[in-house]
């Protein structure tokens, strides 16, 4: 593969990073990452924004502009042929030649990386059988709206989700479900609502989800924006996760309990189809 380093593209052996970038050592970065179709980039903006929202949130200078990041996902989308999957960016504070919990007061050189992956988005058989997940408490930092690299805690669950014969991890707080361990968590109730988490610093604020939810409210379901009970999402008609990496997928089982009859239910497919539409007409 070919990967994107500060301005340079390179074959991914000959990409390297000091290991004393903040990145390495400390996370100390933020990242994107934009799904493609047909070739094109899905959401762009919307990820260009959010990448910025993050750096400012983490007081980190010199954020990388619409037009560069655009011309690197175009190029790296070109270079590696990929029509059908992810590009992944990544800016870290940079490298201060220390290990040194404050960060220079000076501004550092961020460090920009890139790079592609295969994966198929459109045709995959979750759309219809759905994914398993078990709740598990989030015992993430109380600023998940910034999407970090801090990811650990995320794959702990991940990894825990599988030990217990599940798909993935829905995370709890106070009893109420945030989100998914990579993915916005969405049921639809059996007066046949849809129910959202607010965004607020408990969640990342999803680009996909803001377009899901969007053309939801175009007239395919009335949406209600609060948390939800473990209870009520396993006593849900229907239940959903989005991301870049996802779209809409259906949940069919919460710690063991099938929901509706176990496969895709007719609102999860309406979203999933309206926003594959809304993708394929809008990627730039
Ligand atoms: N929540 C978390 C914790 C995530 O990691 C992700 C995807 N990276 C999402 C939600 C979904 O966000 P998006 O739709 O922007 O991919």
């Amino acid at each position: 593969r070919t990967v994107y380093l500060n301005g340079q593209y390179v074959p991914e052996t000959e990409a390297k990073v000091s290991v004393f970038d903040r990145g390495f050592l400390f996370a100390d970065a933020v990242y994107e990452v934009v799904s493609v179709i047909d070739g094109k980039l899905i959401d762009f903006d919307g990820h260009v924004a959010r990448l910025h929202r993050s750096m400012a949130e983490l007081r980190m200078p010199q954020p990388p502009g619409r037009e560069e990041l655009l011309t690197m996902c175009r190029e790296l989308a070109a270079r590696n042929a990929l029509t059908e999957g992810m590009i992944y960016f990544e800016v870290t504070r940079g490298n201060p030649g220390d290990r040194d919990f404050l960060f220079p007061s000076a501004e550092l050189q961020p460090t920009i990386v890139g790079f592609t992956q295969n994966a198929p988005l459109v045709d995959r058989p979750q759309a219809e059988s759905g994914v398993s997940v078990v709740t598990l408490p989030d015992r993430r930092w109380q600023m998940a709206h910034v999407k970090t690299t801090q990811l650990l805690y995320a794959s702990l669950m991940k990894a825990e989700a599988k030990a217990c014969g599940a798909d993935d991890a829905w995370l709890v707080r106070d009893g109420f479900v945030t989100e998914g361990s990579s993915q916005n968590a969405h049921i639809v109730t059996k007066q046949g609502k849809l129910i959202t988490h607010p965004l607020d610093s408990s969640i990342l604020h999803g680009i996909t989800q803001s377009a899901v939810l969007e053309l939801a409210r175009q007239g395919v379901v009335e949406v209600e924006t609060r948390s939800f009970t473990v209870e009520e999402a396993k006593d849900a008609a229907e239940a959903m996760v989005t991301a870049a990496s996802a779209f809409v997928l259906p949940v069919t089982r919460i710690d063991g309990v099938q929901l509706g009859d176990g496969t895709c239910g007719p609102i999860t497919r309406k979203l999933r189809e309206t926003y594959i539409e809304f993708a394929r007409n809008s990627a730039i």
